[in-house]
C-alpha cells in the first residue's frame, strides 16, 4: 500500500499569488504518495474576520471591512486565473453567504457559535482557491469539506474532537478519494453532530493536520512554515536562535504549551500516540531538512525562550481579613472555565490570587463583573510573558535587563517572568 502524507500550509504560505504558486511547486515535486493538503485562511484573514465580529458586537459599521476581505481574495485570484474562471463567482458566492450570516443577531450569549460560523469562511475560501489553482495547473485534486470529516462536540471556538467518529469518517470518506487524487481540505474547522460549524482554537490548522494523520494512520505530517524548523527562540526577537534538527514529542509539546507559536499545542499528542513523525519545514527552502519531531531519547539542554505578548495580569484580593484557600481558587477557576479563558501563569499569596491570561474581547469585563462581590480585583494590560526552559543565570540576567518585572516564577528547569511590554 502506498504511504499517506499530510501537508499543512498556514496563512503565511498562502498569503498572496506568489505564495500559492510556491505551494503548487512544493506539492508538485512531492507527489509520490497519497497526499492530504490542509490549508489555513489566507494571510491575516482570520484576524480581519474577528475584527468584523468586534465591530458588530459594538454596533459599529463593518461592511467596508468585509468588502476589503473580499477584494483581497479577488486580487489574488486575478493574478492566478483567467478572467472567465469559475473561481470568481465561487468566491463572491462565499462572501454573500457570509454577509447573510453577519446579518443575524450577535449577542454575548451566542458569540462563540456565531464566531465559528463567521471565521470558518477564511478557510473555506482559501482552500477553494488553492484547489482551483492546483487543478488549473494540471495537478488535479479533490476539495473536501473538513466539516464532513472532523466531528467535534459543541464547545464552540474550542471544540473537542470526537476521535472515534472522526477516525471512522476519515476512513469512510477520505480513503477512496486519496487512492485517486490528492485531497485538499481546510484546517481549523469541524462540525458538531448537528452539522453546526465549530473551530478548534486559533492557529488550529496544525491540529487538523494531526487529526487527519491520526485518522488515516498516516506516515508523516509536514508543516510548511516561514522558518527553517523549530528554533530555540523566535528569530525575529533573538537573532542568535538555533534550529533543532530533531526534537522529542514531549519537549516540543512543552514548548508549545508555553506559547512557542511554531506549532499548535494540541498537534503533538495524536501523532505521538501513533508514533507518526512531524516535520517542520521551510516553504522558502523546501529542500532543507527542517526539524523532525519524533521519539528522541537524548535530553535536550539547549535553553529555549518563548515570548507571549498581549498578556493581562489580574489579581483577586480577599477583602474580609481571611486568607486565600482552595475555595477561592476554585471560584476563580470555575468562572475562568465558563468563559473559556486559559491561565498562562498562577501565583497565590496570603491574601491574593494572581493570574495571567490572554487578551480577549469583553471576557475580562465579564470575569470582573461576576467576581467583584467576592474579591477586590485589579488588572494590568499589555504585558509580556517570557518563559525560559533550561535557564541559566547569565541568560536570565540578560532577559531581565531594563525591564519592569511584575511577577517571577522559577522551577528547576523553567523560569518565567511577566514584564511590561517594551514597545509601549
Ligand atoms: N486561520 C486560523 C487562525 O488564524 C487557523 C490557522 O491559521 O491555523 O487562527
Ligand atoms: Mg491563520
Amino acid at each position: 500500500m502506498s504511504k499517506t502524507f499530510v501537508f499543512k500550509f498556514g496563512g503565511a504560505s498562502v498569503k498572496d499569488a506568489t505564495s500559492i504558486k510556491n505551494l503548487h511547486e512544493i506539492v508538485f515535486n512531492r507527489l509520490r504518495n497519497n497526499t492530504i493538503i490542509v490549508v489555513s485562511a489566507m494571510g491575516k484573514t482570520t484576524n480581519a474576520l474577528e475584527e468584523i465580529l468586534n465591530l458588530k458586537l459594538e454596533g459599529k459599521a463593518y461592511s467596508s471591512n468585509s468588502t476589503k476581505i473580499l477584494d483581497y481574495h479577488l486580487r489574488i485570484c486575478e493574478e492566478l486565473f483567467d478572467t472567465d474562471s469559475l473561481i470568481f463567482p465561487t468566491v463572491r458566492n462565499y462572501f454573500s453567504q457570509l454577509e447573510r450570516i453577519l446579518d443575524g443577531n450577535l449577542t454575548h450569549e451566542n458569540y462563540d457559535s456565531f464566531y465559528d460560523s463567521v471565521v470558518s469562511f477564511g478557510e473555506l475560501v482559501s482552500s477553494r482557491i488553492v484547489q482551483e489553482y492546483l487543478c488549473a495547473k494540471g495537478l488535479y485534486c479533490i476539495w473536501q469539506d473538513a466539516r464532513e470529516v472532523i466531528r467535534t462536540n459543541s464547545d464552540f471556538r474550542f471544540a473537542k474532537v470526537d476521535w472515534k467518529d472522526t477516525t471512522k469518517l476519515c476512513k469512510n470518506i477520505l480513503e477512496s478519494k486519496l487512492i485517486q487524487f490528492p485531497v485538499i481540505t481546510q484546517g481549523f474547522i469541524g462540525a458538531d453532530e448537528n452539522g453546526r460549524t465549530t473551530t478548534l482554537g486559533r492557529e488550529g490548522s496544525d491540529f487538523t493536520a494531526a487529526i487527519l494523520a491520526h485518522g488515516m494512520r498516516a506516515n508523516a505530517v509536514i508543516i510548511w512554515k516561514d522558518v527553517d524548523g523549530v528554533l530555540n527562540a523566535d528569530p525575529k526577537r533573538f537573532p542568535d536562535s538555533v534550529k533543532f534538527d530533531e526534537l522529542d514529542y514531549k519537549e516540543a509539546a512543552e514548548l508549545t504549551y508555553y506559547g512557542a507559536s511554531v506549532i499548535h499545542p494540541k498537534t503533538i499528542k495524536p501523532l505521538a500516540n501513533l508514533s507518526i513523525p512531524l516535520y517542520v519545514k521551510s516553504f522558502i527552502h523546501p529542500d532543507r531538512s527542517g526539524t523532525k519531531i519524533h521519539h528522541v531519547h537524548a535530553i535536550n539542554s539547549v535553553p529555549c525562550i518563548v515570548v507571549k505578548d498581549e498578556q493581562i495580569l489580574v489579581s483577586f484580593k480577599v477583602t474580609d481579613f481571611t486568607f486565600i484557600n482552595e475555595s477561592h481558587i476554585h471560584s476563580v477557576y470555575t468562572e475562568l472555565e465558563k468563559l473559556k479563558l486559559r491561565v498562562n501563569l498562577l501565583q497565590t499569596s496570603a491574601i491574593s490570587i494572581s493570574i495571567v491570561i490572554e487578551k480577549e474581547s469583553f471576557k475580562l469585563e465579564k470575569l470582573i463583573q461576576i467576581l467583584r462581590d467576592q474579591f477586590e480585583i485589579r488588572y494590568n494590560e499589555n504585558l509580556q510573558l517570557i518563559t525560559v526552559k533550561n535557564h541559566n543565570s547569565s541568560l536570565m540576567k540578560e532577559l531581565m535587563q531594563n525591564k519592569e518585572v511584575l511577577l517571577e516564577q522559577m522551577t528547576r528547569t523553567t523560569f518565567q517572568i511577566l514584564v511590561k511590554s517594551p514597545h509601549l
